[in-house]
């Protein structure tokens, strides 16, 4: 992702702008001091495959500080409205958005774009004119908020942790490496595109369709495409009972078994989308069944926080440490040092963040939020991207799915057939991801490329 200077104003205080222009400005790598008595390093480990990628990129969202996770889901037993206490304001000087306060479609681009308008709305009906209005983080919900604010009146500052802004939206462009760019955050819009990427003129981003399926066996033959029918009849069997169960009680008390490869496959798939293992997902309010298509956002997905946060104060590198607030205003400690005063102030950290004590409120906030931040989960998702000189397989299909086995990962995008390019992505979610996250580089290449293994060597028609 690109940010331009031109997006990026002055932030406020000689502090602030002093750490903005630093982010601007790339610090010269530090060469390494030759060590006389070191041994030759390693070889890179080869993948059991015999395949070798020519990119590979890798994210790390579980433990990124700045995310420590992927999506909020709603865990058994959670009621989804928590969502919406935790978007209640306080005071009418804390505003709260972020894609965890959305009741619609939580841990999705669009919840987040959702909550930024509703909370900027909010916001604009407590101020005034003239009012000094921060916003902390600049991802999604930071910068639908930013844009709506921006032709307001307010004086707004956003105050971005990171050396960037998008959040868990992160588009990698290296045209050296990647002929498109490499998607590390959110990229797979359902029906609400038109929300993140088409305001208020159309961006003219890319979007393919991913679609055709090839379910494999751990030993690489084709399979029946799993359906989601077992699925989705325990969910609804669940939802008529008096108490909330996970979907994997939800599924054994409809007489299916979740350990079953085929519905193993399935729920694995699930959980790259919601970031929740079927154990912990409520089945009352449970993540949306996979769909057969998946619409992928194949451009710089930077364009759209240029397009949203152009003209607004951004202070990158400025992570929010302390919110004092009361009902004449707030102060917020910057970890830079300084500590700045608003009429009122907008927080979009993501739950994960708010989970910890990372950012301290004072006073503490009101049981309704604590309440809504301690129940909610925050979901895990991982993702690795390969390229490779060669095709894999000769395929049409889009969506690879390992049945049985214990593969690090089960579920692939194949983009060959929407950009003529070799490239696979994996998607791993749940407990998986956050274990796949604390490999190093290294071991993680070797378990994506292990994964790899049932789709060598053939040339199969995709299954409907
Ligand atoms: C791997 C992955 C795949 C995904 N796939 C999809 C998908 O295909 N489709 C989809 O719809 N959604 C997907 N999502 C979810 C989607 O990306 C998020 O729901 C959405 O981007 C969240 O936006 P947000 O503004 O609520 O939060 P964020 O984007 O996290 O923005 C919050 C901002 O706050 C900043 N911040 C944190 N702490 C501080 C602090 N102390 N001070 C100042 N700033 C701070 C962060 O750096 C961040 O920029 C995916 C997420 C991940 C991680």
């Amino acid at each position: 992702m690109r940010i331009t200077r031109r997006t990026l104003l002055v932030g406020a205080g000689a502090g602030v702008l002093g750490v903005l222009l630093a982010s601007c400005t790339p610090e010269p790598a530090p060469s390494p001091t030759p060590d006389p008595t070191s041994t030759p390093p390693a070889p890179e480990p080869t993948a059991p495959t015999g395949l070798e990628p020519s990119a590979f990129i890798r994210s790390s969202w579980s433990e990124d500080p700045f995310s420590l996770g992927a999506a909020s889901f709603t865990p058994a037993g959670v009621q989804q409205s928590v969502r919406a206490a935790l978007a209640v304001p306080v005071l009418d000087r804390l505003f709260f958005a972020g894609e965890a306060t959305d009741e619609e479609a939580p841990g999705t681009m669009s919840a987040a774009v959702r909550s930024g308008v509703a909370a900027a709305e909010k916001l604009l009906d407590a101020s005034t004119t003239g009012d000094r209005v921060a916003i902390v983080g600049a991802g999604l919900a930071g910068a639908a908020a930013a844009a709506r604010l921006a032709v307001s009146g307010l004086e707004l500052t956003v105050f971005e942790a990171r050396d960037r802004v998008g959040g868990r939206v992160q588009s990698h462009v290296d045209d050296d490496e990647w002929p498109i760019p490499v998607q590390l955050g959110g990229w797979l819009v359902d029906d609400a595109l038109d929300d993140v990427i088409e305001r208020p003129e159309p961006l003219n981003l890319r979007t393919e369709t991913l679609s055709g399926a090839l379910w494999r066996s751990v030993e690489g033959d084709d399979l029946e495409a799993v359906s989601a029918k077992s699925l989705t009849d325990a969910i609804t069997a669940a939802q008529s009972r008096v108490t909330d169960e996970s979907l994997t009680v939800a599924l054994t008390e409809a007489g299916a078994d979740p350990a079953d490869d085929a519905l193993a496959a399935l729920l694995a798939y699930l959980s790259t989308l919601s970031g929740a293992d079927a154990d912990q997902a409520s089945s009352w309010f449970p993540p949306v069944v996979p769909p057969i298509e998946r619409t992928a956002v194949l451009g710089d997905l930077g364009k759209v926080f240029e397009d949203l946060l152009g003209g607004t104060k951004v202070s990158l590198s400025s992570p929010v440490s302390r919110v004092a607030y009361d009902d004449k205003g707030v102060s917020l400690g910057v970890a830079t040092g300084e500590s700045l005063s608003f009429d009122r102030v907008l927080v979009t950290v993501p739950l994960g963040v708010l989970k910890t004590d990372g950012i301290e409120f004072s006073p503490a906030l009101p049981f309704a939020h604590r309440g809504a931040i301690a129940d909610l989960g925050m979901g895990l998702i991982e993702t690795v991207w390969l390229r490779f000189d060669e095709p894999v397989i000769e395929t049409d299909a889009s969506l690879w799915h390992t049945v049985g086995g214990d593969a690090t990962i089960r579920t692939w995008l194949n983009l060959a057939p929407t950009t003529g390019e070799n490239i696979l992505v994996g998607l791993i979610g749940g407990t998986a991801a956050g274990e796949f996250a604390k490999l190093g580089d290294d071991d993680a290449r070797a378990a994506a490329l292990a994964s790899l293994a049932p789709f060598l060597g053939t040339t199969e028609s995709p299954t409907p």
